[in-house]
């Protein structure tokens, strides 16, 4: 009966915080498998058209609402949906309608992270390959995106699966950075620090997905504390002696997400409340789980200062001792909205001469 209580303050608790989710993906049911050959076309599958894009941001908006969520970054899948050019068109064309519809309606701020996906090998056609897909997500990100793609993502390999590093790929982030794109590299969720170590050193990670393989190494541990790098998980599990805890314990800034959010059972809600059943943190440190969310969010700076403080207001009623405390700052991001890049992309002038980087029509 003590246990049934606690978990219902547990879940009073989690409700009341505002929230932001960083590492959670925008799920297209039954658009991307099994598609019809070029030419032909398939009843059973909805036409991946603007409108159902706009009504898949619209429902993804409101059930993270419904968790308190006020802003979110979520990936998306042009590269290895296997879209033709003019459904990746309207793809982002139909985000952004649902997005801002969202925005005015619900109160949720949706932003996108465009996804690489994994390497497929480590020879050097693969390579090739896998450096042209990631042209093309930067590509996409800065002329398609509307100003609201506010991030780069590169998948991590599977495990045991070879890759010739990411070396490969370092002018490509270099250049999504100096547009203006955060670097959002993930780790095997095994990897250990040398996979930490590459994604910050060679693609300049800003966050590391499933990075928390960095523990083992203090120095790293140290680095990212002192360069406001942070750790992205959806892992809230293991247990008090689990990574998880220990990360807090040792300041690293750890954004905590669902892996899934429109398709699936998982939630940023679930996400937090596992944190807290299942590896035992305490209220303040969710708390500071939220805080680094916050502060590594693409928001304009008033944006944050005003989230902040409504956390703040929130978490006090849970935690009176907890210091007020603004989340660490980070380097400077784009406002979301802005046009700056896509607007440099249509004069061709952001990539220094690769063409690779323009759209048909840019
Ligand atoms: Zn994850």
């Amino acid at each position: 009966m003590r246990e049934r209580h606690r978990e219902t303050d547990d879940e009073i608790f989690i409700d009341s915080l505002p929230k932001v989710d960083l590492h959670s993906r925008l799920v297209f049911p039954g658009i991307s498998r099994d598609r019809p050959a070029p030419g032909e076309t398939d009843s059973r599958q909805p036409r991946p058209d603007a409108a159902l894009f706009a009504a898949l941001a619209r429902r993804t908006a409101r059930r993270l609402a419904a968790q308190r969520v006020r802003y979110a970054e979520l990936s998306v899948f042009p590269i290895d949906g296997g879209y033709s050019d003019t459904q990746v068109e309207e793809m982002f064309a139909g985000l952004d309608q649902g997005r801002r519809a969202a925005e005015r309606h619900v109160g949720v701020a949706l932003r996108w992270t465009v996804r690489i996906p994994a390497p497929s090998g480590a020879g050097r056609t693969a390579m090739a390959r896998h450096r042209a897909a990631a042209e093309r997500a930067v590509e996409l990100a800065l002329c398609c995106g509307r100003g609201a793609v506010v991030g780069l993502e590169l998948a991590a390999a599977a495990p045991g699966h070879p890759t010739g590093g990411a070396g490969y790929l370092a002018e490509v982030f270099a250049v999504a950075r100096a547009a203006g794109l955060r670097s959002l590299p993930r780790v095997g969720r095994h990897g250990g620090p040398a996979a930490v170590w590459e994604a910050v050193t060679t693609l300049g990670a800003h966050r590391v997905g499933h990075g928390l393989g960095a523990l083992a190494d203090p120095v790293l541990v140290q680095y990212l504390r002192d360069q406001h790098i942070a750790i992205e998980t959806c892992d809230g599990g293991g247990d008090r002696d689990g990574p998880l805890a220990a990360a807090l314990g040792r300041g690293l800034a750890v954004c905590l997400g669902s892996a899934g959010v429109a398709g699936g059972t998982s939630s940023p809600r679930g996400a937090y409340l596992r944190a807290m059943r299942v590896a035992a943190l305490r209220r303040e440190e969710v708390v500071q789980l939220v805080r680094a969310s916050i502060g590594q969010a693409s928001l304009p700076e008033p944006a944050r200062a005003l989230l902040s403080a409504e956390l703040d207001a929130a978490a006090a009623a849970w935690c009176p001792r907890l210091p007020a405390t603004a989340p660490p700052g980070i380097a400077p991001t784009p406002v979301p909205g802005a046009r700056g890049p896509a607007r440099r992309c249509r004069q061709g002038a952001f990539v220094g001469g690769r063409p690779g980087y323009r759209a048909s029509g840019s």
